[in-house]
């Protein structure tokens, strides 16, 4: 052996998907991400999330958890929490108390809530005032098409569903931005500073009513409007839930059509790959689950996020079912013997800005699903860091399975950081590791992602279903 080939052999040698794929794998990967972009699609929001989650696994065998009134091995079922977070199980052979193998992911995203009272009047132009949420760059969301979505339930209960901007001839909003003519003080600003927060207002009107006596046309003639469409009045707001998110849709990207271009993908991308894992699973050995929760980008607090009990009462809820009660022992051997993907997605290193990486532990895309040991910022504060052993298992999956994998941590220490639900499920008392897919302009109106991740990141998380012990 010559040197050279004694250092090839010993070196680490990072992959890349579409260079390093069995050619035979190729059209499967085209053809999840053509599935993968009408999901996003049909899912801007996470209550839509969930229900194309339903629909696709009622499409898959599964069925309502409250519908059996028994369980027994190869059962499919899902838990909904309030209409934004599920729980999809498929039976084990073995006891439930041998654990159970989890993929976790999120399923909302950054974007502009209306607030409570949102329409108003200003210059003869109808706006609504918008609270951000999640970690946005403010500037990235002017000047761009906008679309509506989200429920208003009027006084009599009944509910309203709106998505207004998806379809072709739907109106599209927007927040707009000052021309550069006279931006001379903003553009001297801080990029944090140059668009303000109460600036994010939308714009859904400017022609006003012919009315006698109404001081604001324009808003009355939007309250007409509202109200012809949906019969909804202005105190409806009150108690609704509207998003607004980019009205534009999941695109192929590149002239290789390589990427797809799109709004949510963090962190849709892994909850997709996750369900379409777990529906494809037959008879696994240990109960399979795939949960997708909401609320991570804001912490995931909340009764719908990771840290609600929603979770620890459903796996009761499913205990009980399979053995006709779960108490307090049951339940925590259940947790201790169960692991879980955190399928989150992972900061691709992007040429534009390479200050901010260091590439020998940067994801690139293209490079295969990555995995992170640890997330967190300023010296691992805040990171559920996955131990050695824990870590030698998935890999040892992986490898098995032939999926393409890399490595990585968000960015170079002391340039920031961030979180995932990973933190919260270590807390349970369980296994866990960050997993995903690596994303170049993450928390933008257009996130990109490479299809042989997304591919990689579905194989990965079937080869867990199957194989983990
Ligand atoms: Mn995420
Ligand atoms: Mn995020």
């Amino acid at each position: 052996m010559t040197d050279k080939e004694r250092y090839e052999k010993l070196k680490y040698e990072r992959k890349n998907v579409c260079r390093d794929m069995p050619e035979d794998e190729k059209k499967a990967m085209l053809e999840l991400a053509e599935d993968y972009r009408i999901f996003l699609d049909r899912g801007k929001t996470e209550r839509e999330c969930v229900k194309e989650a339903v629909r696709l696994a009622e499409e898959n065998g599964f069925v309502s958890f409250d519908q059996k009134p028994s369980l027994s091995a190869g059962d499919r079922v899902y838990m909904l929490n309030r209409g934004k977070n599920i729980m999809l199980c498929v039976i084990g052979s073995e006891d439930i108390e041998a654990g159970l193998n989890i993929v976790g992911a999120h399923i909302d995203s950054p974007r502009l809530d209306l607030k409570q009272n949102p329409l108003y009047e200003s210059d003869g132009l109808a706006l609504f005032k918008t609270h951000y949420y999640g970690g946005i760059k403010k500037y990235q969301w002017t000047a761009i098409p906008l679309a509506l979505h989200g429920v208003v339930y009027k006084k009599n209960g009944e509910r309203i569903d709106i998505c207004i901007g998806e379809n072709d001839d739907d109106p599209v909003f927007c927040v707009t931005d000052l021309l550069p003519h006279l931006a001379k003080d903003q553009m001297t600003k801080p990029m944090t500073d140059g668009i303000e927060g109460e600036a994010l207002n939308i714009l859904v009107g400017g022609i006003g009513a012919k009315a006698e006596d109404v001081p604001e046309a324009v808003k009355f003639n939007i309250l007409n409007i509202l109200n012809i469409s949906y019969d909804i009045t202005e105190a409806d707001f009150l108690s609704a839930e509207i998003e607004v998110v980019p009205a534009f849709r999941a695109r192929n990207v590149g002239l290789d059509n390589g990427f797809i271009g799109a709004y949510g993908q963090d962190d849709r991308v892994c909850a997709y790959t996750a369900l379409r894992s777990i529906f494809e699973i037959a008879a696994p050995k240990k109960t399979a689950v795939c949960l997708l929760v909401d609320k991570e980008e804001i912490g995931s607090v909340g009764n719908t996020g990771m840290l609600s009990r929603f979770f620890d009462m459903a796996v009761a809820e499913l205990a009980a079912k399979l053995r006709g009660s779960c108490d307090m022992l049951t339940f925590n051997r259940i947790i201790r013997n169960s692991a879980c993907l955190s399928s989150d997605v992972g900061a691709a290193f992007d040429p534009n800005y390479p200050s901010v990486a260091e590439k020998n532990n940067a994801a690139f895309a293209g490079g295969g699903m990555v995995l992170m040991k640890y997330t967190g910022s300023r010296g691992k504060s805040g990171a559920s860091d996955a131990s050695a052993e824990f870590v030698h298992e998935i890999c040892s999956i992986l490898d098995k399975n032939g999926v393409i994998w890399q490595t990585s941590e968000l960015g170079k220490v002391d340039q920031g950081g961030g979180g995932t639900i990973a933190m919260y499920v270590a807390n349970l008392n369980m296994d866990v590791i960050d997993c995903g897919v690596p994303v170049l302009s993450m928390h933008s109106p257009f996130e990109i992602t490479a299809k042989g991740d997304i591919y990689m990141a579905y194989k990965a998380y079937l080869a867990f279903y199957n194989d983990r012990q």
